[in-house]
């Protein structure tokens, strides 16, 4: 199932993309589901939702149908309860770019680095990202597949990882290079206004039955700048889901992006950065195209 948030008519609707057009639950008035209106609820409760959801899907109301042209994307789990937890050199190419471009030897860390972004920063699909050029002269791309956790849990291992998950996204990890650099931290750069784009939609995993063999792409202006496989990651969902639960309770609803190939702007040779008017499309196979322009903000 593909499951979003959407903006219809001033309104924020949970929505069901159906391939050809959306369904919004929400618009039938004898079914006022608070889950049709907040995707935290849907995740939370989905297992009792689900044979209801289908049966929408197979009734294929034309009343609670929409056009996709005639909604705004937000971001599919707009207000998470906490910060979007990510891993950080999860790609040894990226790991060995990164390094190079300080003139160092890279190679796979020993643990997870994990690192996370401001909930404030997360926009959706077809936004315009405010790049203010005051505050950021090096604004880069990251494509990363990211989980959605479905159920509590605490000290998950690996056996029971996938049990927790609830679907996959994709999600633009746009970073500062500069105030990532001056600021010597991951989290100033990657949480400024509008620098967590996620969608269109989540996957459920029933659709995705092996996450680490996707391919995994980003475009700005239509020239491909990342291309790979989520196969490729040093430490696959089950490791990172075993290693953050350890030490902390996952909820439904939490997000995890799970790294980024190489190919980002900053060890290129030369250097590039994101600027007014790009468009910087990040695509995985099996979920979908999460599309961005830069806009200018004060
Ligand atoms: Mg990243």
């Amino acid at each position: 199932m593909k499951l979003g948030t959407c903006l219809y008519e001033g309104e924020s609707y949970v929505f069901i993309d159906v391939g050809t057009h959306l369904l919004l639950p929400g618009l039938d008035e004898n079914d006022q589901e608070m889950a049709w209106f907040d995707m935290g609820i849907l995740i939370a409760d989905y297992e009792e939702l689900k044979p209801k959801l289908e049966r929408i899907i197979d009734l294929d109301n034309p009343a609670l149908e929409i056009d996709y042209a005639d909604v705004t994307y937000q971001a599919p789990h707009p207000h998470p309860n906490q910060n979007v937890m990510c891993l950080g050199l999860n790609y040894l190419e990226h790991a060995q770019e990164s390094a190079q471009a300080f003139n160092k030897t890279g190679k796979a860390p020993q643990y997870p680095i994990i690192f996370t972004k401001a909930v404030s920063s997360i926009t959706g699909h077809n936004a315009t990202i405010p790049f203010d050029p005051d505050t950021c002269s090096e604004l880069d791309w990251e494509v990363e597949l990211a989980v959605i956790i479905g159920k509590q849990g605490r000290k998950i291992t690996r056996e029971q990882a996938y049990d927790y998950v609830f679907g996959y996204t994709v999600l633009n990890d746009l970073s500062a290079r500069d105030i990532q650099r001056n600021h010597k931290q991951f989290f100033l750069g990657k949480s400024f206004d509008g620098a967590c784009p996620m969608g269109p939609y989540i996957v459920t995993k029933d659709e995705i039955p092996n996450p680490h063999d996707l391919t995994i792409s980003c475009r700005v202006n239509g020239i491909i700048k990342q291309e790979a496989n989520t196969g490729l990651m040093i430490f696959d969902i089950p490791a990172i889901i075993e290693t953050i639960s350890r030490s902390q309770t996952l909820y439904p609803g939490d997000i995890i992006a799970t790294g980024t190939p190489s190919g980002v702007g900053f060890a290129r040779n030369p250097p590039e950065f994101l600027k007014p008017n790009d468009v910087v499309e990040c695509e995985i196979g099996g979920i979908g195209v999460l599309k961005n322009q830069i806009g200018l903000s004060a």
